[in-house]
């Protein structure tokens, strides 16, 4: 059977020249540490990379610390920024920011978010002019679960006029959107490879010049003092070859066109909902359920048939919970339990989302079947 893949929001195939790059440098002892020849090409690599995913995100100016991924990007976001005395959450974050605000012994804020997931901007103004510079706001570019875009720019506008710090995961962004360190004027940006054709293990944050952060681990000096450990060498070349390969033009032809084939086939649109679909998101999302057939049914349904989707994200599959972020949404659990992730890739194509509607629009029939059955025995 071959398979389709419609989760690349979990993580993406790794393009193969960023394989290929990888391999011929897999056998060459490097260490970015060491005086001679090798830990001299391990800078050079690094810096290349370092110096491509500045260039990528528009931070020239800025600092890039390489961590294992965008969770531990995250964790030096929140957890370095020692000076603060209150950090302000969005309810839709990833887990990784989420956990780790609650693990600091600062004062979390959460800040709530309308029926779209798009944060309440008034509440953000009330607190950064009540907490002025003592406060960090880390809030998300594009959500993982529904690829609802937040207004970065605007909430920035308002932690700076204010005096606060501001931290945004743009790990589901790069890629998908433009993200652009110095137009966000954010302070602190979150991004991972594996989420954009790169390899897994490796994420980096960016960091404005003027912030300094305590770091996580103890050890050596790599990372200019920030993040101890030596480097991944072949993972950091592979990230900078595969930002080499970011598209430059995306289409939401594929996403709409596939929003619009499930709406037209459902009689009683109450039956479904599109969530985020009345603000801009993500090419590359959607996030809908159906009422009468639980996430984990319809997950397993589509694998049988060879098609992976996801219930929500990555870091709670295997878990029956409703996701936090629709909840957050003020969503209903019983829609809520019925939702399922489709994300696709630079590789997914027309048919492949036709093969999808078809497994979708069986799993509705038998919602409809199962209900006209239920109907007539109570007749
Ligand atoms: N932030 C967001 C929005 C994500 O979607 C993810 C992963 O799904 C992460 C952070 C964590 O990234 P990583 O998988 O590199 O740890």
């Amino acid at each position: 059977m071959s398979h389709i893949f419609l989760d690349h929001n979990s993580t993406t195939p790794i393009k193969p020249l960023v394989k290929e790059t990888m391999f011929e440098v897999m056998d060459t002892p490097l260490n970015a540490s060491s005086i001679h020849y090798y830990g001299r090409k391990s800078k050079e690599i690094i810096n290349l990379s370092r110096k491509k995913i500045l260039n990528a995100v528009n931070a020239k100016n800025a600092e890039i610390i390489f961590t294992s991924s965008g969770t531990e990007a995250n964790n030096l976001a929140i957890k370095g920024m020692h000076d603060v005395d209150f950090i302000a959450v969005s309810a839709v974050e990833h887990i990784s920011v989420l956990k780790s605000a609650s693990s600091t012994d600062k004062v979390i804020i959460e800040i709530p978010v309308d029926r779209n997931g798009i944060v309440d901007i008034e509440f953000i103004k009330r607190i950064a002019e009540e907490h002025k510079k003592r406060i960090l706001f880390s809030i998300m570019l594009a959500n993982n679960e529904t690829g609802v875009i937040q207004h970065i720019k605007a909430i920035s506008e308002i932690v700076r006029e204010y005096g606060g710090y501001m931290h945004c995961d743009a790990v589901q962004a790069l890629g998908k959107i433009d993200v652009d360190f110095t137009a966000l004027d954010v302070d602190l940006l979150s991004l991972s490879s594996h989420k954009v054709g790169g390899p897994q293990g490796v994420g980096a944050l960016v960091i404005k010049e003027t912030i300094s952060l305590k770091p996580m681990i103890d050890g050596g000096a790599q990372e200019n003092n920030n993040r101890a450990g030596t480097e991944n060498i072949p993972a950091i070349l592979g990230f900078g070859m595969a930002i080499d390969l970011l598209s430059k033009e995306v289409s939401n032809d594929l996403i709409n066109y596939t929003e619009n084939s499930i709406y037209d086939y459902v009689d009683d649109k109450t039956d479904i909902e599109i969530f985020g679909r009345d603000v801009s998101r993500v090419y590359n999302t959607t996030f809908v359920a159906m009422k009468g057939m639980d996430s984990q049914t319809q997950v397993i349904n589509f694998d049988l048939a060879g098609i992976a989707v996801s219930n929500g994200s990555a870091c709670s599959s295997g878990t029956v919970k409703n996701s936090h972020v629709l909840k957050a949404m003020s969503i209903n659990d019983e829609i809520a339990s019925c939702a399922v992730r489709v994300s696709i890739g630079e590789e997914t194509t027309k048919s492949d989302m036709d093969r999808f509607l078809e497994v979708w629009k069986n799993n509705y029939e038998k919602v409809k079947n199962r209900n006209n059955i239920c109907e007539r025995k109570n007749a």
